[in-house]
């Protein structure tokens, strides 16, 4: 027997052999292309670990951070037209 991996797109679920076919699929929803659709991710993850690390030590620093962290993703999902999705 054989596992068979294969990658899902998180938007309209359709099954792909390769993981690139389902962010490009994930990436045309948004209609972005892959390379801004990653590079939205990537914010998104940024500004998620710079909140998780704001709620555990919370100082200048921190605070600084995820503020600058929040605004890029900001500008760039207005930049994109991606706000509130
Ligand atoms: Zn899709």
């Amino acid at each position: 027997m054989k596992t068979v991996v294969r990658y899902q797109c998180e938007k309209c679920r359709k099954i792909y052999d390769f993981p690139g076919e389902a962010i490009s699929c994930e990436a045309g929803h948004y209609n972005l292309s892959t390379e801004d659709y990653n590079k939205w991710l990537t914010l998104q993850k940024l500004t998620k670990e710079a909140g998780a690390l704001n709620s555990i030590a919370k100082n200048v620093n921190t605070d600084k951070a995820f503020d600058e962290a929040i605004d890029k993703l900001i500008a760039f999902e207005k930049e994109h037209h991606l706000e509130g999705k």
